[in-house]
């Protein structure tokens, strides 16, 4: 992989929900969903956005591309011939980058209307920016479903008419048909039988190289990111605790919450059996976050500390990897 450039800056980004309650619908408190994520987008790599379900993740995914607005923060894109933040375009203008910066979502049953052929529903991003003759639309959709191993008579056929694996690669041409630079995708894998995701997996790395895409690949599975992510973002409660290049988190492992996460990953080896940390309960409410570290009610090696201070986000200058960082007071015991 060659990394060229930083293709987003995300900058203090928050997204906090109002929660109004009462005759009067006063706002009682915010539901920190994404909260102050600072994070850089390299151009061609995969970047892993993991965390229990409930913890921003996909959240945070949809604010990048603002499929949800952010309430607060930036997000810088350096595109191939200008630079633009995000968060700043009006609704028009964002609808400009649109086609740059496009999702494939776990259910692709969701994106494909089971009224239309694959023709039917692959036709209208093409139709809206700009391709009018119905047989170079058959043509590009032909292209693209042959790109993801499907073959191109597939177009006149009904999503019901596909297996999961197969929807899902239609799923991704669909996000091709636009000839994007970035991709999120969102628990892309996650609903599919493990030999089908290895072909799926196997096929967005081919992608990655013939096409020199980026991708944001989220998911609450660390087995699937250890085989294709580059570098790996572990969220908690809206903020990233973790971050490091993928074979160092799995190898250094500096935060007890990835350390919960990497212990839960099924291994063939009997042995690591006994080494699983349990995590107890449940994410805890992002309206009311815990003190301190938002962590360490489920902290296996919470001190006192962890109640009342809250860990700063910092490199870890006991490690070679100059690019590993963690939120975890330990790091300072060390
Ligand atoms: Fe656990 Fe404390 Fe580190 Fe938080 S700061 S992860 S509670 S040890």
């Amino acid at each position: 992989m060659t990394v060229q450039k930083t293709i987003l800056e995300i900058r203090d980004l928050e997204l906090h929900f109002p929660v109004r309650q009462g005759v009067f619908k006063k706002v009682r408190g915010h539901v920190k969903a994404v909260d102050g994520i600072n994070l850089d987008i390299l151009k061609g790599e995969i970047l892993g956005l993991v965390g229990e379900s409930g913890c921003g993740k996909t959240t945070l995914g949809k604010s990048i591309l603002q499929l949800i607005r952010p309430t607060n923060g930036n997000v810088i894109y350096n595109a191939k011939d200008e630079t633009v933040d995000l968060c700043a375009l009006s609704d028009a203008e964002m609808s400009a980058h649109r086609k740059n910066l496009q999702i494939v979502f776990q259910d692709p049953h969701s994106s494909l209307n089971p009224a239309f052929t694959i023709y039917g529903s692959l036709q209208d991003p093409l139709k809206k920016y700009g391709v009018k003759s119905a047989k170079e639309r058959r043509r590009i959709i032909g292209d693209l479903l042959e790109a993801v191993n499907l073959r191109r008579d597939y177009m006149d056929r009904y999503p019901h008419e596909f297996s999961g694996g197969q929807r899902q690669r239609i799923g991704i041409a669909r996000a091709l048909l636009v000839d994007p630079e970035l991709i999120v995708c969102d628990e892309a894998v996650s609903a599919l039988d493990v030999s089908i995701q290895a072909q799926v997996l196997q096929l967005l790395l081919d992608l990655r190289a013939k096409r020199d895409l980026t991708y944001i690949f989220i998911t609450h599975d660390l087995s699937v990111t250890e085989y294709i992510c580059d570098r790996i973002a572990v969220m908690y409660l809206g903020k990233i605790v973790e971050l490091a290049d993928a074979e160092d988190l799995y190898k250094n492992t500096l935060h007890p919450y990835t350390e919960a996460l990497l212990s839960a990953i099924p291994v063939a080896d009997l042995d690591r059996k006994s080494n699983r940390i349990v995590l107890e309960g449940d994410v805890p409410s992002p309206m009311n976050p815990p003190t301190g570290c938002p962590f360490h009610p489920r902290c296996h090696k919470a001190i006192a500390k962890c109640k009342t201070h809250i860990p700063e986000f910092k490199i870890s200058v006991n490690n070679d990897d100059v690019n590993h960082y963690a939120a975890c007071h330990l790091l300072d015991e060390t």
